[in-house]
């Protein structure tokens, strides 16, 4: 069941608006905007009831917040309010208000409404996570990457916690495409995508599809250490997977890692630290393959062989 939020001082009015959608949704009312925007922040709503004209702060500007913050900007908000007069109402939409209802209501004109734009929130999710995602293997693409990432080294630099980045290749992958064909190239890329993602370890850890046969992944709080070994056992669970390469190549399917962990300093560079994880990668190539190349926080390297 879809979550809305009504926030409403007067708890008839609240306990109507209930009554009219909680057949079909799982309603929670707020009777200020203060507790409404502590549970807006908590839980995930899929749209928001907001009362105008209420003691403390008032709807406006508890829209307000909300369209400035990262987490709760796109969330749809639909005003209530016995303000009618036109200069409300341009207010609140150029605030951010999806619609605008006005008292005395019609409970069938709030069950459309709220369907209506419960229905557009879910569409608009569904197309930005279709954008951000790799169609062959179903993990993040290369524009979700590129946002992530800036986001990631940010929160690293202001929490000075270490920031790991590494890159994967998939072994003489070329080989294997022209001996079994491309689909088949298509179905390891996908395998080794699902491998490595069912390895990551926490929900803000980073797999994405860098391109081609490539993959970069990005995790923040672990040292060089942690991190190198981490990334072994996923080299290792992609050879365990035993998917015949080439017989020409090797005996099966390998992937290649190169990565770096630093602690990040305001001045620092991520491009310069994705150039290091590269030369790691390239490393780790040019050592026969197979295996995993870190720089660790002093740009000393980590050799698995
Ligand atoms: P190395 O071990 O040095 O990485 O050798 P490699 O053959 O993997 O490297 P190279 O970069 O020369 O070739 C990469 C190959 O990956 C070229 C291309 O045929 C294949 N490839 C890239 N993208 C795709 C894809 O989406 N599907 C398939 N099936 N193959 C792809
Ligand atoms: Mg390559
Ligand atoms: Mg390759």
């Amino acid at each position: 069941m879809k979550k809305i939020l009504i926030v409403d001082d007067s708890a008839t009015q609240a306990a109507r608006l209930r009554s009219i959608l909680d057949d079909e949704y799982d309603v929670s009312v707020a009777q200020t905007a203060e507790e409404g925007l502590r549970r807006i922040l908590e839980e995930s709503f899929s749209l928001i009831l907001l009362d105008v004209v209420m003691p403390g702060m008032d709807g406006f500007t508890l829209l307000k917040k909300l369209q400035e913050e990262a987490a709760t900007w796109d969330v749809p908000v639909i005003l209530i309010t016995s303000l009618s007069d036109a200069e409300h109402e341009q207010r609140g939409l150029v605030l951010g208000a999806v619609d605008y209802i006005t008292k005395p209501f019609k409970p069938l004109i709030i069950k459309a409404r709220v369907d209506t734009h419960i229905k557009l929130y879910d569409y608009r999710r569904q197309v930005e996570q279709q954008s951000m995602t790799d169609q062959l293997t179903g993990i993040a693409n290369r524009r979700r990457y590129e946002r992530y990432s800036i986001m990631k080294w940010d929160e690293a630099v202001r929490l000075h916690v270490p920031f790991s980045v590494c890159i994967f290749d998939i072994d003489r992958f070329k080989a294997y495409n022209d001996t079994f064909g491309h689909p088949a190239g298509d179905k390891v890329i996908a395998a080794v995508a699902k491998t490595a993602a069912s390895h990551m370890q926490r929900s803000t850890d980073l797999l994405a599809r860098y391109g081609g046969e490539e993959f970069v992944a990005i995790f923040l709080g672990d040292s060089a250490a942690e991190s190198f070994g981490h990334l072994k056992k996923i080299r290792q669970a992609v050879e365990d997977l035993h998917i015949p390469h080439a017989p020409a190549v090797s005996q099966w399917v390998t992937v290649s890692i190169g990565g770096t962990t630093v602690v990040p300093e305001a001045e620092d560079c991520y491009a310069s630290y994705l150039k290091i994880a590269d030369t790691m990668l390239y490393d780790a190539k040019r050592h026969g393959r197979n295996q995993v190349v870190w720089a660790d926080e002093r740009m000393e390297q980590l050799w698995e062989t």
